[in-house]
């Protein structure tokens, strides 16, 4: 079965929202609907785990949020004061309820959840050492190796055997976990994903997105520091410090497409950033046009700040289909000559005749402006400019975007000549690092001091790519004998 996703046949997905609460009535239900409210992190799975004072409930389900988690019997199940959450993308062959998280287990402290954004670059490392050491591994994801590095710890109490834990990992991580009277929240030494920390009340939340605080009206607090951990008990929010000082570096992709344009992160807009990338695309790639139109929804913000710096109308001239469902499956092959339009069809009645600037937020492997340039063109647009409010993707994110491999990227294997050549635009340009990092207020790209991960674009890397350079043993070969 095919799904709707662009790079669903390459590797498995790590693009995932969190979630946990501590101290609510409705703890459950409060993080069914932070976790609605991070649905764009990822539609594959979702699940959530509750802990009430001898209760200890998890549910996973497979899809999205809504379907399983508004239902009343799922959520009276999920008993307890303290519930932790998570969305997932997870379309490899490797889909199971048993990759679905929270991971949950019985430690020696007692029952444990464990909720993870980001990607682990030592897991497969991590992975063959504990199983050499007798560790049963439940499922395939990187995040497992944290629980038996868990369990394993000499540290008694959840939260010490969290620091031991999260010190031998490496890697980009956002994590909530919960154990009897405690939920916790990690972010790796960079952050390079996001954490914050809202409250509802008296109850404290930690989540991935402001946009989740704001669904159940809880008020934000603040971003988890980069290297910093907080734990929520009933002393109080507490700061603690695993890791040695770092510097930061927020995923800049998370400002240029992944995060919701309604949520704040390490206080700025992304609605805004996303305007100012626009704006300075604008100014560093004028062309002149009739309308600015941008690839729905994502190149929206970026498209509107493109049409005020450059005074050219902004206009809708593509409308996207917003009930392309997770599960649709691609026509057969009988229809498919027929370039069936899914997701986003031209608005011909604007486009015909006209000059149109397409603002789009990345082009990862070209599919979807080639497919939107000749929409264009077949709307009858007299020129298609193509402008792309990120720089060139020529390098795969291992800190969990989900991007197809190396030689799949349209940006690695190709100049930007002949990748207008290949969409078939009039022109194509994209913003340039200097111009991305003037929008967000630096004044050009300083290798010194760099405050964001911009590795996509780039290939610097801020955190060891251990299991990529850590070629895999050969398993022993078993011996035949002639009997
Ligand atoms: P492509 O068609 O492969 O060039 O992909 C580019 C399109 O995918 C753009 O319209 C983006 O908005 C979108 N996109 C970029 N990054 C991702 C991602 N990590 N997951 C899903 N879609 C993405």
């Amino acid at each position: 079965m095919l799904t709707t996703h662009p790079f669903d046949d390459d590797k498995l997905r790590e693009e995932c929202g969190v979630f946990g609460i501590y101290a609510h009535p409705q703890a459950a239900a409060i993080t069914a609907l932070g976790l609605h409210a991070l649905q764009h992190r990822g539609q594959e799975a979702a699940g959530i785990a509750s802990f009430g004072t001898a209760d200890f409930r998890v549910e996973h389900t497979m899809g999205l949020v809504g379907d399983h988690f508004s239902k009343e019997s799922v959520i009276g199940r999920l008993k307890g004061d303290m519930a932790i959450g998570h969305v997932r993308y997870a379309t490899t062959g490797d889909t199971t309820l048993r990759n679905v998280q929270p991971l949950c287990a019985d430690l020696e402290f007692g029952s444990f959840a464990l909720a993870h954004n980001g990607n682990l670059t030592n897991a497969q490392l991590l992975r063959r050492q504990l199983v050499r050491r007798g560790c049963l591994f439940q499922s395939t994801t990187d995040t497992e190796v944290i629980v038996h590095l868990m369990a394993l710890a000499r540290g008694g109490s959840p939260v010490d055997r969290m620091i031991e834990a999260v010190r031998q990992v490496e890697g980009a991580f956002s994590l909530v976990a919960a154990a009897h009277g405690t939920v916790i929240g990690v972010r790796d030494a960079l952050g390079v994903r996001p954490l914050v920390l809202g409250k509802l009340g008296d109850s404290y939340i930690l989540t991935s997105e402001t946009c989740a605080l704001d669904i159940v009206g809880a008020d934000y607090v603040r971003d988890v520091e980069p290297g910093e951990m907080v734990v929520l008990d009933d002393t109080g929010v507490h700061s603690l410090r695993p890791f040695q000082p770092q510097g930061r570096r927020f995923c800049i992709f998370e400002y240029i497409y992944f995060a919701r344009p309604d949520s704040i992160m390490e206080g700025t807009s992304v609605y805004e950033a996303r305007q100012r990338i626009g704006r300075e695309l604008a100014r560093e790639a004028g062309v002149e046009a009739d309308y600015v139109v941008p690839v729905p929804d994502s190149g929206v913000p970026a498209a509107l700040g493109y049409a005020a710096q450059s005074g050219i109308p902004f206009e809708l001239g593509i409308i996207r289909n917003h009930y392309v469902g997770r599960t649709f499956i691609e026509p057969t092959d009988q229809i498919r000559h027929l370039g069936v339009k899914l997701k986003h069809n031209a608005n011909r009645h604007m486009i015909e005749g006209k000059r149109v600037i397409l603002v789009d937020d990345s082009i990862v492997r070209g599919t979807t402006s080639k497919k939107i340039v000749d929409m264009m063109r077949a709307a009858g647009a007299k020129e298609v400019h193509m402008r792309i409010s990120s720089p060139p993707t020529s390098h795969p994110c291992f800190y969990g975007i989900d991007t197809p491999e190396q030689s799949k990227l349209l940006a690695h294997r190709l100049s930007v000549e002949e990748m207008r050549q290949f969409i078939q635009a009039d022109s194509l340009a994209f913003i340039s690092l200097d111009g991305l990092y003037r929008a967000m207020g630096d004044t050009h790209r300083d290798p010194k001091n760099l405050k964001f991960c911009d590795a996509c674009f780039t290939g610097d890397y801020p955190v060891a790519l251990t299991d990529q350079h850590d070629s895999v043993e050969p398993a022993p070969r078993p011996v035949l004998r002639a009997s």
